[in-house]
């Protein structure tokens, strides 16, 4: 708890240095390029973009719209509708990594009032089989994690969930040829680390099936997890 009081006070710090800056260097909207004004430098969107993202109303997402056993929840920051399918296609194709910090910090403006997630131990994120990450340079959900994890204070152990294999793009296939796609394809690394007992928070950018968040979570159970809640910035779950 100490470690995240001081954790907070240094993001206050930053935040102060940040309102000088702004004066000096005035922040711009991530999407649209809009100068921002005090009160929305912090979450990096202007008034009129925000307007355009359909947030979700609930905590969860409901369980009977998902049939993946081995995860504890699903909390979405918004549907995967209107403005966030081009926020999230430009900052996915478009080289744009830094642009993955504004999502972050609504994620984490969506979480940090889930009391079922106050007792989290650390947060991980979906990895990316190295060699497509090499070609693409970043691992989107990755950096999503990163930035929860600077905004939260909760550590990222991101490193300690591996792909061990390439497999076929998801979004050509079907919800079984999903499941079956990504079936064996993660593993925890090293061996050794202790999750037992252990709550997860675990990042991706997009719920649509749920496969590879519940194979993700199922490989993180089997190493002892005791709750594993999935975070994701936008769900096609109606
Ligand atoms: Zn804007």
């Amino acid at each position: 708890m100490e470690n995240r009081n001081s954790h907070n006070k240094r993001i206050n710090r930053v935040s102060f240095f940040e309102k000088f800056l702004q004066i000096i260097f005035p922040q711009k909207c991530a999407f649209c390029g809009e100068i921002l004004f005090a009160g929305k430098v912090e979450i990096e969107f202007c008034d009129s973009c925000l307007s355009k993202i359909e947030f979700f109303e609930k905590d969860f997402v409901d369980a009977q719209e998902i049939d993946s056993p081995f995860f504890d929840g699903v909390i979405s920051v918004c549907h995967y509708r209107g403005l966030i399918v081009e926020v999230i296609h430009r900052f996915k194709f478009n080289a744009k990594p830094v642009h993955y910090r504004p999502l972050a910090k609504l994620m984490h403006l969506k979480l940090e009032g889930i009391c079922k997630v106050a007792e989290t131990d650390f947060v991980m994120s979906v990895p990316m089989y190295s060699s497509k990450q090499k070609k693409r340079g970043y691992n989107q959900a990755g950096l999503i994690a990163k930035g929860f994890s600077s905004c939260s204070g909760l550590p990222d152990y991101s490193r300690f969930l591996i792909r061990t294999r390439q497999t076929k793009k998801q979004s050509t296939l079907s919800k079984t040829e999903r499941a079956e796609n990504v079936k064996n394809s993660f593993a925890v690394w090293p061996p050794h680390f202790d999750f037992v007992g252990k709550t997860i928070i675990l990042i991706d950018d997009i719920f649509t099936t749920g496969s590879t968040l519940n194979e993700c979570a199922r490989v993180l159970k089997e190493a002892g997890a005791k709750l594993v809640f999935c975070a994701v910035v936008a769900t096609g779950v109606n």
